[in-house]
């Protein structure tokens, strides 16, 4: 948004742009945001060898490793979601994402026979929780957990309530695809949702939302092509290959954006006419689907406005 009274701050963490608006002029809290999200980082991680998570990780097979509160809650919280019927999210995918290596040098179709190989080793069932002791232990050799698809909406709650506590009232953070909010300056912040396969600025439409996390997953954001298939980031844990159907991409609207992380996957493998079936019996989370033939769907709108910001698209709600 263009106003003047906003102060913008930008990091590279996490392998992206980050963006903090906020309204005051204040780098010192800037700083200490941009080192909380350093410290969550290094904790989460599974691109370098020494997070938390990549403790867990080494000790596959072997032993429990016991781990901090917040990144074993996490834990928690994303077996839970990989356990719901016919999930298409899973905490275990690591030895699938691996082998794929989609946005890294040399990604190519792996053979069937590794893929099946590898899908015998993310079952998240073998994700073994210890309450009391907060430890992890993956009971099969070569597990790995990965908690790509969550970790920056997780950080992105830990921003939020970290600057709610500094008597921050309007703000808003961008971890690269998750945006999280406070407060409603001029009404409301607004977010643009990307046109798929476009330029970066490129808009379907924008939405204004108040106090509210907006979270988008799309298969435009990492790919490779081979055989004249498009072959994506998001993998369908069922099959071992990335999540096929007719969508571009799915913006989750919700209070928490650890919520929107794992319901933008949810619904990624439900498609349009599942995920708005199971979103009427959810209040708190809303659905914006861009399908590849150009179709917008909202799953309701109880908590955003839209403006619709390309002709070639077509709103079906
Ligand atoms: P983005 O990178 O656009 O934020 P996501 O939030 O959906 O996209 O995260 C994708 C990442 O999540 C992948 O790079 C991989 O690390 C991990 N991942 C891929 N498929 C799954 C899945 N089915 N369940 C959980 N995590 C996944
Ligand atoms: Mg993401
Ligand atoms: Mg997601």
């Amino acid at each position: 948004m263009s106003d003047s009274r906003v102060w913008s701050y930008s990091a590279v963490l996490m392998g992206s742009p980050i963006l903090l608006k906020l309204f005051s002029h204040d780098e010192a809290l800037a700083s200490r945001v941009f080192s909380l999200i350093k410290q969550y980082e290094d904790l989460l991680t599974v691109n370098r060898a020494d997070s938390q998570v990549m403790d867990i990780n080494h000790a596959a097979g072997r032993h429990p490793v016991v781990v901090s509160r917040p990144v074993y809650e996490l834990i928690k919280c994303a077996k839970a979601a990989s356990l719901l019927p016919d999930s298409a999210f899973n905490l275990a995918i690591g030895p699938l994402v691996k082998l794929w290596r989609i946005g890294f040098k040399g990604d190519s179709v792996p053979a069937a026979d590794e893929i099946a190989a590898r899908l015998r080793i993310t079952r998240p069932q073998d994700v073994i929780l210890d309450d009391a002791a907060a430890s992890v232990f993956l009971a099969q050799p070569g597990m790995e957990i990965d908690l790509g698809a969550i970790a920056k909406g997780f950080i992105a709650d830990r921003v939020r309530d970290y600057l709610y506590q500094q008597g921050v009232s309007e703000g808003l953070i961008n971890l690269g695809g998750n945006v999280q909010t406070l407060g409603a300056p001029q009404g409301g912040w607004s977010i643009g949702v990307k046109k798929p396969f476009a330029a970066a600025e490129a808009l379907v439409g924008s939405i204004e939302v108040v106090n509210k996390s907006v979270v988008t997953s799309g298969t435009y954001e990492r790919y490779f092509e081979q055989d004249g298939k498009l072959w994506h980031h998001i993998l369908d844990p069922r099959s071992g290959y990335p999540l096929s159907n007719e969508l571009d991409s799915v913006t989750v609207i919700s209070t928490d954006s650890l919520d929107g992380d794992i319901w933008t996957t949810l619904l990624f493998g439900l498609g349009v006419e599942k995920g708005c079936a199971l979103l009427r019996q959810r209040q708190d989370i809303e659905a914006i689907f861009v399908s590849k033939n150009r179709e917008i769907t909202l799953s309701s709108r109880r908590q955003f406005r839209f403006t619709p910001l390309d002709a070639s698209y077509r709103l079906t709600d």
